[in-house]
């Protein structure tokens, strides 16, 4: 087929909304909550994209975490073409599923067995049919404002997305689908009973903006669901391997009872994960009896580019994001301040949020209070017009990674205050 050309993004965009439901494949790309039209991505390198016009943005959408080394590695693009030409998908076990599924159990402390997917959203679906299934209960708890995919029992007061298009939840969900869904503000530790099946959370949330848990928080979720015999699940489908070598249930010193991963294991292509412990997991058909499946799981391009992935962090890529972000975050906040904007930049690890609000941001209603303040339109739009491209919605959160340079933090920091300027 020939490339297709366009001359601009107007262009390019108007012909994707012909053909895709607003011109986009997942609605976090859409700019419904910031207003005018996306930049049409034509290439990445690193730290950068380049549109079809050839603008080059400094980009921390990163594909929303799930490129950690920058887009188009070549290490990992070798990795991945050197399987496409070894075959792309099977339908049996492949020895590029084995070495993906030990770098996880290597690195994650209580993991001894992994099932693949294809997507975060499949990992937390079978996470939950697998607490019900081991426990008998129905009922799930889920967090005010954390996302864990698009499915129906999980799709209750979700962040993310839905929540940058003012959505309450979403249509087409039947009652019976959120029945056993209980909601929670994030920072409670509600006291369960024995129709509870887990407990899902993500340990650092990531979905309505950043809010680091509260001590005592996912210390009193292990002690409450191991009460009532119920599982805790960490969504760890941003913070796998990205905020520590062993995720989050490592940087913060809590095991849950299962884990769900997406984004970094994938190395860029569509994957997720949901692991645990033997006793539970060997519940999984064809094991057990609680079933799941998928003809594309373990997909060994996803594996391959997975793995290389994983093995390419080492003991310096911590610190080293770790460092980036903190730069970045102290640098924003200062000049954004400066420009006379309220202004709070949360930073856990290499996770980074932005809200233009002083007043404390704890849980989903603060989150929403603070977006209120309508700052993050203009202040996305004064960085994109300056080369900078931020996610287009006030919800998500910055992903500063391996390809992002200490200069490229300066260059962010300068050109944000002048953006802060502007925007004010
Ligand atoms: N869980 C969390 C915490 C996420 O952030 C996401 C996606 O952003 C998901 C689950 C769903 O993953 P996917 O988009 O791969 O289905």
């Amino acid at each position: 087929m020939a490339a297709m050309i366009f001359e601009s993004n107007e262009a390019a965009f108007r012909a994707a909304s012909e053909l895709m439901v607003g011109g986009v494949n997942s609605p976090v790309r859409s700019f419904a909550s910031v207003g005018g039209t996306p930049y049409v991505v034509e290439r990445g390198e690193g730290a950068w994209v380049i549109d079809v016009e050839g603008r080059r943005y400094l980009d921390y959408v990163q594909s929303y975490g799930a490129v950690i080394h920058g887009h188009a590695d070549a290490r990992i693009t070798r990795a991945i073409a050197d399987q496409a030409a070894r075959g792309t998908t099977f339908g049996a076990p492949t020895v590029g599923e084995i070495r993906l599924a030990s770098a996880i159990v290597d690195r994650v402390a209580g993991v001894e067995r992994v099932r693949l997917t294809s997507s975060g959203t499949e990992a937390t679906m079978t996470a939950i049919r697998l607490a019900r299934g081991v426990t008998g209960r129905s009922r799930i708890v889920k967090f005010d404002g954390c996302y864990h995919g698009h499915s129906d029992a999980l799709l209750a007061a979700a962040g993310s997305g839905v929540a940058s298009l003012s959505l309450p939840g979403s249509a087409g969900i039947p009652d019976g689908a959120v029945a056993d869904t209980i909601v929670v503000p994030y920072q409670e530790v509600p006291t369960l009973d024995e129709r509870v099946a887990a407990v899902i959370v993500e340990p650092i949330a990531a979905n309505m903006g950043l809010v680091a848990p509260e001590p005592g928080f996912l210390e009193g979720l292990r002690a409450e669901t191991q009460r009532v015999g119920a599982l805790l699940i960490f969504d760890e489908v941003i913070t796998g391997f990205r905020v520590a070598r062993g995720g989050a249930s490592e940087l913060l010193g809590v095991q849950p009872d299962l884990w769900c991963f997406g984004k970094v294991i994938g190395g860029g292509l569509p994957i997720g994960a949901v692991a645990g412990p033997g006793t539970i997991m060997d519940h999984l058909a064809p094991a057990g009896s609680i079933y799941q499946a998928g003809t594309l799981s373990g997909n060994p391009v996803a594996t391959a580019a997975g793995a290389v992935a994983l093995e390419l962090l080492d003991a310096g890529s911590y610190p080293q994001l770790e460092g980036r972000a903190r730069a970045l975050a102290t640098g924003l906040a200062s000049v954004i301040a400066e420009a006379g904007l309220p202004v709070q930049v949360p930073q856990v690890a290499s996770l980074l949020g932005l809200f233009f609000s002083d007043e404390p941001v704890r849980t989903y209603a603060d989150a929403r209070r603070a977006v209120g303040s309508g700052w993050y339109a203009p202040f996305f739009h004064a960085m994109l017009r300056r080369g900078i491209a931020l996610a287009p919605g006030p919800y998500e959160i910055l992903f500063p990674g391996l390809a992002h340079s200490a200069d490229d933090v300066d260059r962010t920091i300068d050109i944000a205050s002048a953006a802060a300027r502007d925007a004010f």
